[in-house]
């Protein structure tokens, strides 16, 4: 995936949080705003971060 640019990668809803805003919520995920893209986003595991259906913009 890293050959893509990250706009191409919010495409496919593979995002990069803004490291320093990212907060743990009480449904055991962490999370964020994409870096990138804005869109309100949460952690899956390590590293994978996918737009957060239940808290949108
Ligand atoms: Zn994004």
């Amino acid at each position: 995936m890293q050959m893509f640019p990250q706009a191409v990668r919010c495409l496919l809803n593979r995002h990069e949080p803004v490291r320093h805003d990212a907060k743990w919520d009480i449904s055991g995920h962490y999370l964020s705003t994409c870096a990138s893209c804005g869109t309100s986003i949460k952690r899956l595991r390590k590293g994978v971060w996918r737009r957060d259906e239940a808290h949108p913009h």
